[in-house]
């Protein structure tokens, strides 16, 4: 079978399209015939190398596909060959406290496919029978492969940590981007008013499109200023933010008192300067959240399936063109999901 995989960390250049053996599964795992892969933010920092995390090489990355079982594992009773499924990416133990209570995000073990272990970029995947979720039949593959790790992510930083109710203002930046796609839509389903912010006109109609209220196009305006303008000074009770250093304190000054600041990604940085006397004077929340659980994706799935919400492809690559791919995300220039399907392999 065919996979993309690096066996030294750098640009998109050093992603190599390879032939290998075909995969067997162990107990209790399946053979996942990968039909669709999306691109996440992951994919970029894993191959570029993370400070601190060794990830041993070669290594496929990928963190979010779909497609249908091809070969079971002993032990396997829940899933059959041929049932179409996508990958719920995070690995956990089950066992801890905090799986115990439910923060499975939060598991003393907890790795994600594509970063701790071969990942979608390939035409096939081992991976643990609990690990696969049923596709609804009006599904594609590729608005499947969009759903995982964006969806559960927004939704346990909006609804499980962030607290998001209904009537409250609710500020995303980087709105277009694929866990502001999600958060947009979930924001929305939870009742809230959304100020989307991006970098474009053509990015905000996207946001426009899927709920959001107020459009914020963030290179051609303060967006501190037009928060405070449309929520006459109050500001915003909620401000997603994974852009990072380039955003951080703006955000901090968009939220009104008692306000919360929710992050799961730091995209342009990590070490902002923060001005401490504006969290405890004003008495704001900084609220951390990554990934999410089973029960965020179920949650999630469930109201695609009613169309209440829905996954948003932009471009489709195949398996072989994963250097292109990356290329078009590091641009920033993408609209909706970047997805790649495997080369030659008929979709649906
Ligand atoms: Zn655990």
């Amino acid at each position: 079978m065919k996979v993309i995989q690096f066996k030294k960390h750098g640009g998109p250049d050093v992603l190599e399209y390879v032939e290998i053996d075909d995969l067997t599964p162990g107990r209790g795992e399946v053979v996942l015939r990968v039909r669709a892969t999306s691109l996440n933010h992951l994919d970029l920092f894993v191959r570029r190398g993370i400070p601190g995390v060794k990830i041993p090489l070669p290594h496929v990355p990928g963190c979010d596909a779909a497609g249908e079982v091809l070969a079971l594992g002993d032990g396997v009773t829940t899933l059959e060959q041929g049932e179409r499924v996508l990958l719920n990416p995070s690995v956990t133990c089950g066992q801890c406290e905090f799986c115990l209570r439910g923060d499975t995000s939060m598991c003393r073990t907890f790795n994600v496919f594509g970063e701790d272990r071969w990942g979608g970029y390939a035409e096939q995947m081992v991976v643990p029978a609990e690990n696969l979720v049923p596709i609804p039949d009006d599904m594609s593959n590729e608005d499947a492969a969009s759903v995982p790790l964006v969806f559960m992510t927004a939704w346990r930083m909006l609804i499980g940590r962030g607290r998001v109710r209904p009537s409250e203002d609710v500020l995303i930046l980087g709105a277009a981007a694929g866990v502001g796609i999600a958060a947009i839509q979930i924001a929305k389903v939870a009742g809230a008013r959304v100020f989307a912010a991006a970098s474009s006109d053509e990015k905000l109609a996207l946001c426009g499109e899927l709920g959001a209220d107020v459009l914020i196009n963030y290179e051609a305006e303060n967006f501190v200023r037009r928060v405070r303008e449309e929520t006459g000074k109050r500001g915003v009770d909620v401000v997603v933010d994974y852009v990072g250093k380039d955003t951080w304190v703006d955000s901090l000054r968009s939220l009104t008192r008692g306000g919360r600041l929710l992050t799961c990604g730091a995209t342009t940085g990590y070490d902002p300067t923060t001005d401490i006397r504006q969290i405890f004077y004003r008495q704001l929340e900084i609220i951390g959240s990554t990934m999410g659980s089973a029960n965020d994706l179920n949650a999630a799935l469930t109201l695609i399936s009613s169309r209440k919400m829905k996954p948003v492809v932009g471009k489709v690559f195949e398996l072989k063109e994963a250097a292109d791919a990356h290329r078009l995300m590091e641009t920033r220039n993408a609209l909706g999901k970047i997805v790649r399907r495997p080369h030659g392999g008929p979709d649906d």
